[in-house]
């Protein structure tokens, strides 16, 4: 049903690609971040407000077939639907019928909360192709309130000392995912990049609230709220002038090392080590693919429960060059 091809993941009965990484006839897509939605397909799948992302970034004009969460489509002798993926808005899981066996592709996905998105639907299936870029027993998330509030207290430290509070988001979903919480928990202002700013409206369009936010300023050297900014934009011109100023990044990664910055908070829109596990489980496929990450640690842990794990080792190192990208 499923095989890798230098295009990407394809779908041979339905004659299509899911998430291609060169140009291809029909695409279907899982979200908008840059290393899963490319230019350069003839036609495009995807729920609405994927669809609304990429034409923002990619191009007004894509051609887009729209799909919505549990309708179901056919492609070629398949049946497709689309269930939400908890990553970010738009976010889904890919669900492939075909010869009475079921394949479900996850794109991203988490289990954690986020009021920007439906939370994960768990799809049962034979064959599970899930992303694993965290799939290491060390992964393990600590509370989402609890971080929010480590945020705040961090914020509300530097404020008081007059000390810009410089926070690092990608721009599609985390920084929504926190202005949105940070707001509605504490009701403070919130300063963010234009790159935020343009993915906020088009939430907004979607029914997602509670994301205004202040522009940048250029001349102010010191900002009264949080300033959001994509990690890409950590050099601009933009924010040189708000001195002095404290760093954090949100990122799964912060477990690890917050690289150049002063703080770090584990914020992550991937599923740590025990939802990896925990969804497997629930989906009780007996074929597991991993793409998105290695994970022998995972391999290892599954075969020992009797679960074939295939790894598609080709996409890791296209996901490490765009991961790069501001854009995310
Ligand atoms: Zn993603
Ligand atoms: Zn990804």
């Amino acid at each position: 049903m499923l095989k890798m091809t230098d295009i990407g993941l394809f779908c041979e009965p339905g004659n299509f690609y899911i998430d291609p990484l060169n140009p291809c006839d029909t695409a279907v897509i899982t979200h908008a971040h840059a290393d899963h939605a490319r230019a350069g397909m003839k036609n495009y799948i995807c729920t609405p407000e994927t669809a609304s992302i990429m034409r923002s970034r990619i191009d007004q004009n894509l051609s887009i077939k729209e799909t919505k969460y549990n309708q179901s489509l056919r492609l070629g002798k398949t049946t497709v639907s689309f269930h939400s993926a908890g990553h970010v808005l738009g976010s889904a899981q890919i669900k492939i019928q075909f010869n009475k066996k079921t394949a479900v592709i996850t794109g991203d996905y988490k289990r954690a909360f986020d009021p920007t998105c439906p939370s994960f639907d768990v799809q049962k299936c034979d064959i599970f192709v899930s992303e694993a870029t965290f799939a290491n027993p060390k992964y393990i998330w600590p509370s989402f309130s609890d971080e929010i509030e480590k945020i705040y207290k961090w914020y509300e430290h530097n404020y008081k000392n007059k000390i810009n509070s410089i926070i690092y988001c990608y721009s599609l979903g985390k920084a929504q995912r926190l202005i949105k919480t940070i707001k509605e928990a504490y009701n403070i202002p919130i300063y963010a990049h234009q790159a935020i700013r343009t993915i906020n409206k088009i939430y907004k369009k979607h029914g997602i609230s509670n994301l205004e936010t202040k522009t940048i300023s250029k001349i102010k050297s010191f900002l009264p709220g949080l300033i959001v900014i994509p990690p890409g934009a950590k050099k601009s011109k933009h924010i040189k002038h708000l001195i002095p100023n404290k760093t954090a990044m949100c990122s799964g990664w912060a477990l690890n090392n917050c690289r150049d910055c002063d703080m770090g908070f584990v914020l992550s829109d991937h599923a740590d080590w025990n939802d990896l596990i925990k969804t497997i489980e629930e989906t009780e496929a007996k074929e597991v693919v991993i793409i998105h990450g290695s994970g022998p640690l995972l391999r290892k842990y599954l075969n020992e429960k009797g679960i074939t794990v295939t790894n598609y080792n080709k996409f890791k190192q296209a996901e490490k060059t765009v991961q790069l990208s501001i854009f995310q």
